[in-house]
């Protein structure tokens, strides 16, 4: 006697800092982690950035005045994809703010080399205010729906 047994795969991504359905928007723009990271990089530029990729891709078409802001939206960017993809597939455990805006700061200050000399030492005033930020991430007040474009 043979039993035939039919396997349905339901292949759903859970998003793994906040176990919300995965999207690429959801990731960088929409979850409460990449939400609280742009409220902060917001705060630190007096720019409200991160609301979806054309938000942040607007910047990237200016000239040169937005350097900064263009190498701190990628830097989010880009942590945010690799801690994900740590967490992933290198099975490391999310334990907080602090580890993306610790990831943030240790990739602004290698980019450093990036920046142009004049924009060097406003790049660096920001790194110091994540790196402050990310001291102090605990008392920071959560963030909601109310984040205004
Ligand atoms: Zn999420």
């Amino acid at each position: 006697m043979r039993i035939y047994i039919t396997v349905t795969v339901i292949c759903v991504y859970i998003c793994l800092f906040c176990s919300e359905k995965e999207t690429i928007h959801h990731v960088f723009f929409d979850c409460v982690v990449a939400k609280q990271c742009w409220k902060i990089v917001s705060g630190i530029l007096g720019v409200q950035i991160g609301v979806d990729l054309v938000n942040v891709g607007t910047y990237w078409l200016s000239n040169k005045k937005n350097c900064v802001l263009n190498i701190i939206s990628s830097a989010v960017i880009w942590s945010v994809w690799k801690l994900r993809n740590d967490i992933c597939f290198q099975r490391i455990g999310w334990r907080g703010m602090e580890m993306l805006l610790g990831r943030i700061v240790g990739l602004l200050l290698s980019w450093m080399v990036i920046c142009p000399v004049d924009m060097k030492d406003s790049l660096k005033e920001c790194i110091d205010k994540i790196k402050t930020a990310a001291s102090r991430v605990l008392w920071l007040p959560f963030v909601s729906s109310q984040v205004t474009t």
